[in-house]
């Protein structure tokens, strides 16, 4: 995609010079009489204007999400405003404050709206290469690396559902090819933070110098480029672009499934890059040997690093998140809404950030007070439904029903292995999902002491770090009583 065109107005006329703050206070005057005084404040307040350059102004934005809210929603407001301000011939530029640090700016959309728009590239370097340049001789050029500066370690709260792949994906930023971790494999569900933590791992390496030829590629994009490569024969071109790298990141293996020249192809580059101790980082949405329609030899070569896992983040961390993502758009979230959203959306955070853009949207939009009520309409639509609590009972005859076992067992005495199994489980999950104290769960459960009840969730705990078989039946009877609620 090429960069856009700033927004160029139809005929130019000669102001006389201005400042940009006046500039923008002309603008903002306008604005404001044409929206409600809290789009006004969410949206335009926080605009900072950095400079007028003739007729250029360029304004300083918090945030990506910032400025696509802007340009999705106000492109035609803020363009009049300018040209109230300005003059015809203006063109507006912004500086996205989170970019900053890697001198990025995005220019405004044209007339047809926000798509398209594409930041420009980091200061000129001689064009680099790309699987379709890569050249046999001569010093190395540069590659188009394909990460996205927004996503940093920085940026990427910590949990104990991630703690794994976090502290992996920093040690191989750290020291790349270095560690026994390689291939470093981060498995997990949708919208987990596996490829926020490739790219805040490559990132990390260019910046810090740890590796100066990094690209990351999703498996698609990968395997597109390979059938291009044979069309146009240049699959030489294309074995030696990624075979001279020193960092090679591939998002979404699984869609490698099927592909089997592709997967050749990726075969040798793997092979290649491992024996120079190049180091490879791969995700996928199930762990390696899971995968299927995946050469065994592939597969086997992906087991000799490390593979760790992403699980959906805990109550906490998706606090944490959601706090995260308000700071950096500088929005101003109360705590009983934030913990009110974090509670109910509980599976992954896509769908987290997306509440918390609806929910600011709907306000600025019908002009309503951020509180619980708001965000319950926000959450019916995008949850479709509200979840009630689960209740205790209906966690012990659902778990019961999954073992096969007579309820009346998780309250008795008896101690055979598969009744504690179930009664640990039943009691785990009542304290992940009620509100219900340890003592109340106790209660449940033939009047047992709270101590049982922290024994029997740290047991579980255990074991689904461990076995597999275990973990899946826990997540699946989860994700059964989360949806089926009574
Ligand atoms: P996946 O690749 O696993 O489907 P993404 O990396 O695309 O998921 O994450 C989805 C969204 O959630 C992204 O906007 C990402 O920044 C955000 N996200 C995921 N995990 C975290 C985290 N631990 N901290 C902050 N943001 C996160
Ligand atoms: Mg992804």
């Amino acid at each position: 995609m090429s960069l856009q065109e700033p927004v160029v107005f139809p005929s130019s006329q000669n102001l006389p010079p201005s400042d940009h703050v006046a500039v923008w206070q002309r603008c903002l005057e306008y604005i404001r009489s044409d929206v409600s005084s809290l789009s006004y404040k969410t949206w335009f307040q926080p605009i900072v204007p950095l400079k007028l350059e003739g007729s250029n102004l360029t304004i300083k934005v918090p945030s990506q999400f910032f400025y696509d809210w802007l340009e999705g929603h106000y492109s035609s407001l803020l363009r009049s405003a300018l040209i109230a301000s300005l003059g015809e011939g203006a063109k507006l530029f912004y500086s996205i404050a989170s970019e900053e640090a890697q001198n990025l700016l995005v220019e405004a959309a044209d007339q047809n709206g926000p798509d398209g728009v594409e930041f420009s590239s980091p200061p000129a370097v001689p064009t680099p290469a790309t699987p379709f340049s890569a050249r046999m001789s001569g010093r190395l050029a540069t590659v188009q690396s394909n990460l996205n500066p927004r996503y940093t370690f920085d940026n990427f709260i910590k949990g104990d559902s991630n703690q794994l792949a976090r502290a992996a994906s920093m040690a191989v930023a750290n020291n790349p090819g270095g560690t026994s971790f390689n291939p470093l494999v981060i498995y997990g569900g949708t919208g987990l933070g596996k490829t926020h933590l490739m790219h805040a791992l490559g990132n990390h390496a260019l910046q810090s110098g740890k590796a100066t030829r990094a690209v990351y590629v999703s498996s698609e994009k990968f395997t597109i480029d390979f059938v291009e490569a044979i069309q146009a024969d240049k699959v030489n071109e294309f074995s030696l672009f990624y075979r001279s790298v020193d960092l090679l990141i591939v998002d979404d293996i699984q869609f490698f499934a099927g592909k089997e020249k592709t997967q050749d192809n990726f075969f040798h580059t793997f092979n290649t890059l491992y024996q120079l101790g190049k180091q490879i980082v791969l995700s996928s949405d199930v762990p390696p040997k899971e995968l299927k329609g995946l050469d065994d030899r592939l597969i086997s070569r992906f087991q000799c690093g490390l593979t760790a896992d992403i699980q959906p983040p805990d109550l906490e961390t998706r606090i944490a998140i959601l706090r995260k993502k308000s700071d950096e758009n500088n929005l101003d979230l109360p705590s009983d809404v934030l913990e009110f959203i974090a509670a109910n959306v509980t599976s992954n955070i896509r769908e987290l950030e997306g509440c918390l853009i609806s929910l600011f949207a709907r306000a600025s939009l019908e002009n309503r007070e951020i509180n619980i009520g708001l965000a319950k309409d926000v959450l019916r639509v995008v949850v479709n439904e509200l979840k009630s609590p689960v209740s205790i009972e209906h966690i012990q005859r659902t778990v019961c029903e999954f073992y096969g076992l007579p309820e009346d067992l998780l309250r008795a005495k008896t101690r055979k292995q598969e009744v504690v199994t179930a009664r640990q489980v039943a009691m785990f999950l009542a304290k992940q999902l009620t509100n219900s104290s340890l003592k109340t769960i106790g209660l449940h459960f033939g009047g047992r002491d709270h101590s049982t009840v922290i024994h029997a969730c740290q047991a579980v705990e255990d074991r689904v770090t461990t076995d597999l078989v275990f973990r899946q039946n826990v997540e699946q009877l989860q994700r059964h009583l989360q949806l089926n609620h009574s």
